[in-house]
């Protein structure tokens, strides 16, 4: 099987391509660069580029692949409200132009990287798939219109696709040979960690007026490598013929960013010091996923769910690039 993985060089992708690699697959990352790490592709070609570059696409889209997977979006709801121009080009024109170039080389299986937030505000937790798709800010918004325009793809052109909507990935290679590398980090586990390695004085909760049980905001973290196992099940599933299909991946259990910090502070054995803020905008005070969909038509099983061990490997990697 040969696959291309586009954002290859990113958080995800790059834990895809070394899973890739060791399942036996070939592959050819195809990333700018603008967040990720050359140093992070682990295997497998690599071709510097932006996927928005047509003539590159279709001089990289002729090597021949069994399937594309997309890694390579804007992921920051905030920046999304202040700079939406930026989300829809890319998220959404550059993702439309990567379906078509697909089309013309006839590379007609995708694995998409969809989110949580094309839900919006729960109106139910856990969220199964068919809670209603609301999305409340830019970002959710270009994340939902590729799945709908998946969806007639699917139906026009044949092109079949299965779109994995993340809850909070988490964790780092269980090898300690890849972790999170955002910059700037946003994210709340590396932050955390951060603080615990001295990078950071202190840790800002936002919010903890929520209605949870301890106030703060109750989130799904999945470890790393179990996205990766779903994003392989998912592409074994179209290669045996499957229809296209959207999942909502997470581990089913809400950890509050309290319960958070807490592990954290087990784990390091540090004192973490919080201060505690104002909500963050567009923060829903839970978010976990219904994903009994995943496991019973993928036969996905989460490998790391709890979350001590998520913790326990990304503090791992950060002592390593600390
Ligand atoms: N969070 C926080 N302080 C931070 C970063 C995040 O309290 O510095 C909270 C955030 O409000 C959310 C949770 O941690 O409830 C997870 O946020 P993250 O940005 O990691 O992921 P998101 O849920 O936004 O995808």
């Amino acid at each position: 099987m040969n696959v291309l993985v586009v954002g290859g060089a990113g958080y995800i992708g790059s834990h895809m391509v070394k899973m890739l690699g060791k399942l036996g697959c070939r592959m050819t990352t195809l990333d700018n660069l603008s967040s990720g790490h050359r140093d992070a592709v682990l295997c497998g070609g690599f071709v510097q580029g932006d996927f928005g570059n047509q003539t590159l696409l279709d001089q990289v889209l002729a090597r021949g692949f069994d399937a594309v997977m997309h890694f390579a979006s804007f992921i920051q709801v905030g920046e999304s409200l202040q700079h939406p121009d930026k989300y829809y080009q890319n998220n959404v024109v550059n993702t439309l132009n990567l379906l078509n170039a697909m089309r013309a080389h006839r590379v007609m299986r995708f694995i998409f990287s969809s989110t949580a937030a094309i839900f919006g505000e729960p109106q139910y937790t856990p969220i199964d798939e068919r809670h209603p798709q609301q999305p409340i800010n830019p970002y959710g918004r270009t994340k939902l219109m590729v799945e709908q325009a998946l969806a007639d793809y699917d139906k026009a052109y044949g092109l079949k696709s299965v779109c994995l909507r993340y809850f909070n990935a988490a964790g780092a290679d269980p090898e300690g040979l890849l972790g999170e590398r955002h910059d700037p980090e946003t994210h709340l586990i590396p932050l955390v960690l951060q603080t615990a390695s001295g990078h950071r004085p202190h840790i800002s909760v936002f919010g903890r007026d929520y209605d949870t049980p301890d106030g703060t905001c109750i989130r799904d973290y999945i470890h790393i490598n179990d996205l990766c196992s779903a994003h392989w099940q998912a592409l074994q599933s179209l290669m045996r013929g499957a229809d296209s299909q959207a999942y909502n991946l997470g581990n089913g259990n809400g950890f509050s960013v309290q319960e958070v910090i807490n592990t954290v502070e087990r784990v390091t054995g540090r004192k973490i010091s919080l201060e505690y803020g104002p909500r963050r905008a567009g923060d829903p005070a839970r978010l976990v996923a219904d994903s009994r969909l995943a496991r019973e038509k993928l036969g996905w099983t989460p490998q790391y769910p709890d979350l001590q061990t998520i913790v326990e490997h990304a503090w791992n990697w950060e002592q390593k690039v600390a």
